[in-house]
């Protein structure tokens, strides 16, 4: 949008283009809709390299609580989809048991389409092996994890899952912010969204700041999809102070060992795991830091501590995700607050405890056992459903849908991709299909 075309309109405006937008974009402008996408990251290319993923970063990947607790979201077209790592993980039971959500068709359609498949025999490297043995003697079902991932397309780029598509084999929602393009949507980047403007209960459109200064769009209306710290904002100043209260990001800790074999840093990300310890709070998979992200912590600890990377290529590392509670809050500015509480801190070191049992069984040097500091890469929970927003993820002015992870009214523990393609295929197919 240009500096003369900063009034504009659109039937409906989706704003964020993560696995949330996305999919609702996609999904209206098949059904022939007008719609316009409003993202405030920038199309970063090419893919595939971490300096980029440094430059998608929120704050270049520096992002923390005020309490210090480090956070990861993308702002770039495809949201935080452009580091994940694909695993696919299916929607928890609560949703229908306890909210009425029976995700279940829009589920089957999203494993029809996208195939979330188990990482191949052919793909696992040597640490991956050592660590899955080592599990399986500490009494685990660890084994390979379904991924949004074409592992026939899989070359040496699957490992860098954390740098963009891998040449096309992971799904990332940009493939479908195009496949809405190819349908009519239209896509303007580096628009921040600040408020949902409204009359008489209803929506008239949002108002933000472009790249050519502030903006304002008549919808008829609006999905907010802008992920568990970009909505919130939206929301507070449309109209909604409650938003924002309490934040989940299902903290994570990467333990690390070293041993003189090949460690984990040629396999999958994420590529094997257990969910044995779900009923707990903790999910394990196998996973180390891609090396600049690596080295980035490590320069944390001085010069000293800069000397352990000559052992990167040698080290093994296991994730272990947690279930947080809710606590602190997003605010009108973005900052966050995250206090872990004592339960979250509890279930972190359990995590710990598991992983580093298991890397010594894998034959890790006791003396090389390190944990990472706990961080989050889920932020969600922040727009509740049942709070915020109703079932129908419809917020109380007529016309205003937000549909993205902070809709999320419990804590998962569980990467939530998949729940989300589902709650947005079926928000277009149950809300906004007229
Ligand atoms: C390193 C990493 C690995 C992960 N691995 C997995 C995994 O393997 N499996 C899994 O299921 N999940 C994984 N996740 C989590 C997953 O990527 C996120 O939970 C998911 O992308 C959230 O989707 P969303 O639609 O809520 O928001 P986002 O993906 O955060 O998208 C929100 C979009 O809105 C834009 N936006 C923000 N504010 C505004 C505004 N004011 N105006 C306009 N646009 C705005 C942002 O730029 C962004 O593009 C991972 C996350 C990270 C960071």
């Amino acid at each position: 949008m240009t500096g003369s075309d900063r009034h504009s309109s659109a039937k409906t405006v989706v704003v964020g283009s993560g696995p949330g937008g996305a999919t609702v974009a996609r999904g209206l402008a098949r059904r022939g809709q007008d719609v316009l996408i409003l993202e405030r990251g920038a199309y970063h290319k090419p893919e595939g390299s971490y300096v980029n993923t440094f430059r998608m970063a929120d704050r270049f990947l520096t992002l923390a609580s005020i309490e210090g607790t480090q956070m990861v979201r993308l702002l770039t077209v495809g949201g935080s989809t452009l580091a994940y790592l694909g695993t696919a993980f299916e929607p928890p039971t609560w949703l229908k048991d306890r909210y009425g959500i029976d995700l279940a068709p829009y589920v089957e359609e999203v494993k029809r389409e996208l195939k979330p498949t188990p990482v191949p025999e052919r793909l696992l490297g040597e640490g991956a092996k050592r660590i899955m043995k080592a599990a399986r003697a500490e009494g685990y079902d660890w084994r390979p994890m379904p991924h949004f991932i074409d592992w026939d397309r899989c070359g040496p780029r699957c490992r860098k899952l954390f740098a963009g598509s891998a040449g096309g084999a992971k799904w990332t929602a940009r493939r479908y912010v195009e496949e809405a393009r190819a349908g009519g949507a239209r896509l303007e980047t580096r628009m921040h969204v600040k408020r949902v403007l409204s009359s008489a209960g209803r929506v008239t459109g949002v108002q933000g700041v472009g790249r050519s200064g502030p903006f304002e769009i008549e919808a008829e209306r609006v999905v907010l999809a802008a992920g568990g710290l970009g909505t919130a904002p939206i929301m507070q100043a449309s109209g909604f102070p409650g938003a924002g209260e309490g934040v989940i990001i299902d903290p994570l800790v990467l333990t690390y060992g070293t041993y003189p074999g090949r460690g984990s840093s040629r396999d999958v990300p994420m590529g094997c795991g257990t969910l044995d310890l779900q009923d707990e709070g903790i999910i394990m998979m196998d996973c180390i830091d891609p090396w600049p992200w690596y080295l980035f912590g490590l320069l944390m600890g001085g010069p000293k501590a800069v000397a352990g990377f000559r052992q990167f290529p040698h080290t093994l590392g296991i994730m272990a995700k947690t279930r947080d509670g809710f606590a602190g809050a997003v605010r009108p500015d973005g900052t966050v607050s995250k206090p872990l509480t004592e339960d979250d801190r509890r279930l972190i070191a359990r995590g710990v405890e598991v992983s580093s049992r298991i890397l010594l069984r894998a034959g890790c040097d006791p003396a090389s056992i390190v944990s990472t500091p706990p961080r989050g890469a889920h932020p969600a929970g922040t727009v509740r459903i049942g709070d915020q927003v109703d079932t129908d993820l419809q917020a109380g002015i007529a016309g205003l849908y937000v549909c993205d992870s902070s809709v999320l009214p419990q804590p998962m523990g569980m990467p939530p991709v998949m729940t989300i393609i589902a709650l947005a295929r079926r928000l277009v197919a149950e809300q906004l299909s007229a």
